[in-house]
C-alpha cells in the first residue's frame, strides 16, 4: 500500500533521526517479541541477573545460542534496511538509531548507525574485555559440544531458539586469555545502555529536524525515551509499525504496515 503522508513527512524533513526495532527485521525471518498490542507474546528474554548470577542459565542461553544462531548468523538485509540506507545515500539521514542486535542496517550499507543494543555478532569477556567474533565462539560451542549440533528448533527473537530439555551437560567455554566470563556484546534486559551510547544518541537527536520510528513499539524505556526527548524539542514524530506503540499519543503521523512495504517507495 502507498502512503502519500509519510512520503510527505520524509520529503518535508532534510535531518531524520530515525529509531529502528525489530519490526524492521521480520521481513528477514528474525521473529520479535511483542504481539500488535505491545505485549509479550513468548517468553520474556533472559535477565543479566540471571545470566550472571546462574551457571545454568548460562548453559541455556549458550546452547540455545548455538542452535539460533546458525539461522540468524545467515540472515540478510530486506527491503526497509535497503531503504533507510538509500535515505542516508540522499543524505537525509541525521542518525539511524537501531534497537536490532543483528547488524542487517550496516549489511544493507548504512554507516551512521548506533546500535543501542549492541551487537550480536560480537562476544565479549567479562573479566579483561577481549573480544571474538560470534562466528568463530560458534565453532568453539560447536567443538565442545558436537551432540547438539543434531538440535533443531524455532528461530526465536534475538538469535534465540526455542529449545527446551537438560541443559546441563552443556559445556560453556571461558575466556581463553584469562578465564572470565563470556557474554555476548548486547545490553541484556534489567541492564542500562552505556552512558556514552545514550550522549551520543542524543547529540544527534539535537541535530535532527524530525523522529522517525520505524518497526518498533516503543515498549522498552531505552528507546522510549528518545521520543519522549523529540516531543521536549518539539519535533514532529512518525511511526510506520503493526499495531500499537507506546508513542501512540505523541505521533503526527502513524503509519499501520509492514516497513518493507511502507517504505518502499525510497527504493
Ligand atoms: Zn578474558
Amino acid at each position: 500500500m502507498q502512503h502519500p503522508a509519510l512520503r510527505d513527512f520524509i520529503d518535508r524533513h532534510q535531518r531524520l533521526f530515525v529509531l529502528t526495532g525489530a519490526g524492521c527485521s521480520t521481513n528477514s525471518g528474525i521473529p520479535d517479541y511483542r504481539d500488535s498490542d505491545g505485549n509479550w507474546k513468548r517468553t520474556r528474554p533472559v535477565t543479566i541477573q540471571a545470566f550472571l548470577g546462574e551457571a545454568a542459565t548460562r548453559q541455556r542461553y549458550w546452547a540455545r545460542s548455538m542452535v539460533g544462531w546458525r539461522r540468524f548468523g545467515r540472515a540478510m538485509p530486506n527491503g526497509a534496511h535497503r531503504a533507510l540506507a538509500k535515505l542516508e545515500q540522499q543524505d537525509r539521514c541525521e542518525l539511524l538509531l537501531t534497537q536490532n542486535v543483528d547488524r542487517l542496517h550496516q549489511a544493507a550499507g548504512s554507516q551512521r548507525v548506533i546500535d543501542l543494543h549492541g551487537r550480536l555478532d560480537v562476544v565479549r569477556c567479562l573479566g579483561c574485555g577481549a573480544t571474538m567474533p560470534r562466528e568463530q565462539f560458534q565453532g568453539e560451542l560447536a567443538r565442545l559440544n558436537p551432540a547438539w549440533l543434531a538440535h533443531d528448533a524455532a528461530d526465536a527473537p534475538d538469535g534465540d531458539a526455542d529449545l527446551e530439555q537438560d541443559f546441563s551437560s552443556f559445556v560453556v567455554p571461558a575466556c581463553e586469555a584469562c578465564g572470565g566470563m563470556l557474554k555476548p556484546d548486547v545490553v541484556f534486559f534489567g541492564e542500562n545502555v552505556p552512558r556514552d551510547t545514550v550522549d551520543s544518541a542524543q547529540a544527534h537527536l539535537e541535530q535532527a529536524d524530525a523522529l522517525l520510528v520505524v518497526g518498533s513499539s516503543l515498549m522498552v524505556y531505552s528507546g522510549f525515551r528518545f521520543v519522549r526527548m523529540a516531543e521536549q524539542r518539539g519535533l514532529p514524530i512518525a511511526a510506520v509499525n503493526l499495531g500499537r506503540t507506546r508513542a501512540d499519543d505523541l505521533l503526527t503521523l502513524k503509519v499501520e504496515d509492514s516497513c518493507e512495504t511502507a517504505l518502499a517507495f525510497l527504493l
